[in-house]
């Protein structure tokens, strides 16, 4: 919750006496409420686009998910991937990246929480049991980033005891954040990976607006690992600034420097992508950004990518790097088609 500047809480009446709701209260009291039937009626007003996605995310929703709240997950036809569960336990985040493309696939842009925890862990429960022959892969994080709220919620005190129970599945804690205080008061699980999207501080100044740095970013996986956790590292989005490769390569050494890389699970590598829809919001928002400057193509999935030679360049030329400094760890792309995992597989292995 740090950087963020609670102004308004609306609440759905269904949820009003759930302990989570009672537990955010109190660790959030003297700020404006409103109640409501359903979050998804929220309206902010504002003098433009981007001063409502700003005073969007000065409130807080707290509601109850309805249905939906494991999300099977497969990657188009042409973009190469694993079938993955999402787990959804929020929507929206406090930070502001300009490239977040839930900008555009919400009715809102209030972050909300879902605090009908027993029934989110009900139906995880009910698929790890039915694939319970199967290694599956559960993210918190796809659609609300999975440990920004945590602090508020303690949702990661109730997922980690419960995935320890099933070895054979693995839960992915995806996150900029640093409010991992609760990961350090619980027992970690080997099934258990909390991952952070680092930038170099370059693009994190540009284009992630109200995130942590890189150095807190660092701090907080260094914390977690100690404290027993596997750690993932993901680069995506890769933006292409200028002088992207020197940035890159000097955030990996740091990376490598500080981490320990034996309990370093995986890094996963994918290039900054989007929708068409999302490029008006982005110039609406950023006029003088130039994050959309570049050659974009589109691909299989209607997203827009790099230009596939230049994305191709940009994971062969990160992944000489990471594999300069070790051989062990697993290199994915994130996202990506057949062609350029082909072209690069040979340098990732
Ligand atoms: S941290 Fe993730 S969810 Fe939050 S604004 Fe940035 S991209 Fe979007």
């Amino acid at each position: 919750m740090s950087k963020y500047q609670l102004r308004k809480i609306f609440i759905e009446k269904d949820v009003v006496d759930l302990s989570v709701t009672r537990q955010i209260l109190n660790k959030l009291p003297d700020i404006e409420v409103e109640y409501m039937d359903d979050y998804r009626s929220i309206k902010v007003d504002g003098d433009s686009v981007d001063d409502i996605f700003k005073k969007s995310k000065e409130c807080l929703a707290i509601a109850g998910k309805k249905g939906g709240l494991v999300k099977e997950f497969r990657c188009r036809d042409g973009i190469v991937g694993n079938t993955e569960y999402f787990i959804s336990h929020g929507n929206n985040c406090s930070f502001d990246c300009e490239y977040c493309f839930l900008q555009c696939y919400f009715d809102n842009s209030v972050p909300t929480l879902f605090v009908n925890h027993d029934e989110i862990l009900d139906e995880i429960r009910d698929v790890l049991l039915a694939e319970a022959d199967k290694r599956i892969v559960f993210h918190a994080g796809e659609l609300c980033d999975a440990m920004a709220f945590d602090d508020l919620t303690g949702l990661s005190c109730k997922l980690i005891p419960l995935f320890s129970e099933y070895p054979n599945a693995r839960l992915e804690l995806r996150t900029k954040t640093t409010t991992i205080e609760n990961l350090l008061n619980i027992e970690s699980a080997d099934n258990i990976v909390v991952s952070w999207t680092f930038s170099p501080q370059v693009i994190i100044d540009n284009h992630e607006h109200k995130a942590p740095s890189l150095e807190e970013r660092l701090c907080a996986a260094v914390d977690v690992q100690k404290a027993g956790y596997n750690v993932g590292i993901c680069l995506d989005p890769i933006i292409l600034c200028d002088n992207w490769l020197d940035h890159y390569k000097a955030m990996l050494e740091i990376l490598f420097e500080r981490l320990d890389m034996e309990s370093v699970k995986f890094i996963s590598l994918g290039g900054f992508r989007y929708l068409p829809s999302l490029t008006r919001v982005i110039r609406e928002r950023n006029p003088q950004t130039d994050i959309l400057l570049g050659e974009f193509v589109p691909c299989v999935d209607g997203k827009y990518r790099y230009f596939r030679p230049t994305r191709t360049e940009a994971y062969k030329e990160i992944g000489k790097v990471i594999r300069e400094q070790t051989k062990d760890v697993k290199i994915s792309l994130c996202m990506e088609t057949p062609e350029v995992w082909n072209s690069v597989k040979d340098v990732l292995k």
